[in-house]
């Protein structure tokens, strides 16, 4: 008992308080729906920024082989989402 109370004693006065690294603000997120790219294992949920696409223009970019679901609309995250505009961009628009 004794020794317990000494060492956290010892703790809080070598850190002062000051030296606890904070991992509290960014936690693991944890979504429901996940990016439908192969290989990517990031989250397609819309508070992780994800969004919804049309399967074919998705194949546009990654080609039916890297998409692993073959939905009507697959689900992007969004890093995969920025890799698949940067792709498109300089295109004409078909599309609004
Ligand atoms: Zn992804």
């Amino acid at each position: 008992m004794g020794f317990k109370s000494r060492a956290r004693k010892r703790r809080a006065s070598s850190q002062g308080g000051d030296g606890v690294p904070s991992n509290e603000d960014k936690p693991e997120f944890v979504g429901d729906v996940p990016c439908d790219i192969k290989g990517c294992e990031r989250w397609a949920d819309k508070k992780a920024g994800g969004r919804k696409m049309a399967y074919d223009r998705a194949v546009d970019v990654w080609g039916t082989s890297g998409i692993s679901k073959k939905v009507r609309k697959i689900s992007l995250c969004k890093p995969c989402y920025r890799t698949w505009k940067k792709e498109k961009k300089g295109e004409p628009k078909e599309w609004e």
